[in-house]
């Protein structure tokens, strides 16, 4: 369920014309819809109703402050991946006591910036790093809260990029070699064994993987107990995939109910990490064609639509194979041909859509590609000195822009010559 809604053939997105955004603010933009927003952060959230549960948003996939801001609001949490995003997960608003913190390589500086800041628990992911985080408590004066990341070895059924429960993937601790870290973090000073954490992969379309790894936690939660190493917080990570074309993703409350039903009597606290189920189906990526070809050679005959969006704006079609739907902006009512539209990078990789059928495209015309809140802006980058483009939201009948589309200033900032390079200066 989401607000881009088609009204006399024009694409809206809640009460506004996706157009009167680009005429205003120029393209390329992303543009997000809050009442999506919202329900999608609820629809999650209220499955876990009546159990003791945190859903704590993963700010990598969707990073602007006025967003996370809307999930603070909304009694949300962060589920954080280094200390740029505890910054602005600060910035926006978000209570310390509800961040967490993942990721396989935070160094010194992060985990003193986390703990000064009290967030509420590291997923720690190696011994070395339980170690250096035990560190930096001890020379705060300060103990740390840590849930141990492990690995449970279950097959997301996924895209081999964003499977992250394998043994063969870098992440968290062998379920097997877990118990003894426990003991060992259980008897150390600085450090506050709290919970247990996984994440097996992203997009997921069933629940089986999930259950999978659920039974391997549960029986590792009763044992670390028997151990006299009781656990408080259990984070099942995010994961949950979402319809960017045919999939057929879990309904969110059939996911909640097996999660609830395999944890029932486990006595802990849920923490839900979820990023793309919140985001991806609320936000857009607004074009606008540049230019229109067709490339003939023997036999072969190539329609290209050239676009001002590219693959530094989104990524996930050069990075993963993924597929959006396009939609025009209006429609017209033109015969339909297949066509690949493409960015203006030099690159044959910067595509955003191979061989799609859709009504024909003339200079001008505006395409929405859809699905792209998630791993969209915040995957974007500079690259061919793109400036990175502006990002909307739409709250009923109003927008604001909530990032400005970036200058050729600050394409330079923090670029410096160093003296003694002028031209002529050679000896
Ligand atoms: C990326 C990530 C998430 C979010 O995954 P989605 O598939 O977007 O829900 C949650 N937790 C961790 C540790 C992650 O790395």
């Amino acid at each position: 369920m989401n607000y881009f809604v088609r009204r006399n053939g024009e694409l809206y997105c809640e009460e506004v014309a996706v157009g009167e955004i680009a005429a205003a603010v120029g393209t390329p933009f992303y543009l997000y819809s809050k009442k999506t927003l919202l329900q999608h952060f609820h629809a999650f959230d209220s499955g876990f109703a009546g159990s003791a549960h945190l859903t704590c948003f993963a700010v990598k996939a969707c990073s602007n402050i006025a967003i996370l801001h809307l999930f603070a609001s909304a009694g949300g949490g962060a589920d954080i991946v280094s200390g740029g995003e505890l910054f602005r997960a600060l910035k926006a608003g978000i209570d310390p006591g509800r961040i967490i913190y993942s990721g396989v390589g935070k160094t010194e500086d992060e985990l003193r910036y986390a703990l000064a800041a009290g967030i509420l628990l590291f997923n720690v992911e190696s011994g070395q790093e339980l170690d250096r985080l035990q560190r930096v408590a001890v020379t705060l004066g300060q103990e740390a809260p840590v849930s141990f990341r492990v690995n449970p070895d279950v097959d997301p059924l996924t895209h081999a990029y964003i499977s992250t429960g394998l043994a063969k993937n870098k992440f968290g601790i062998p379920i097997r070699e877990a118990l003894p870290l426990y003991q060992r973090a259980a008897a150390m000073n600085g450090i506050a064994v709290k919970g247990i954490s996984c994440h097996i992969g992203s997009q997921l379309t069933l629940i089986s993987p999930f259950v999978e790894s659920m039974t391997k936690i549960r029986t590792l939660v009763r044992s670390l107990a028997e151990n006299g190493i009781p656990v408080q917080y259990i984070d099942l990570g995010g994961g949950v995939g979402i319809t960017y074309d045919d999939e057929t993703p879990p309904h969110l409350h059939d996911y909640a109910e097996a999660v609830r039903k395999e944890l029932a009597g486990l006595d802990c606290t849920l923490i839900l990490e979820p990023g793309r189920v919140i985001v991806g189906n609320a936000g857009i990526l607004v074009t606008k064609v540049q230019y229109t070809k067709t490339n003939r050679g023997g036999e072969v005959e190539k329609k290209f639509v050239i676009v001002d969006a590219a693959m530094n704006d989104l990524a996930r079609p050069s990075l993963y194979g993924a597929y959006h739907t396009i939609q025009p902006v209006r429609e017209t009512g033109a015969a339909r041909e297949t066509v690949d539209i493409v960015g203006p990078i030099c690159e044959t990789g910067d595509f955003i859509a191979k061989d799609r059928t859709l009504a024909a495209v003339v200079q001008d015309d505006l395409l929405a590609v859809m699905s792209a809140g998630a791993y969209g802006f915040s995957m974007s980058s500079n690259y061919n000195s793109r400036p990175r483009v502006a990002e909307v939201l739409v709250d009923g009948d109003r927008y604001a822009v909530i990032r400005r589309r970036e200058t050729f200033d600050q394409l330079i900032q923090g670029e410096v010559i160093p003296e003694g390079q002028e031209a002529g200066h050679d000896q």
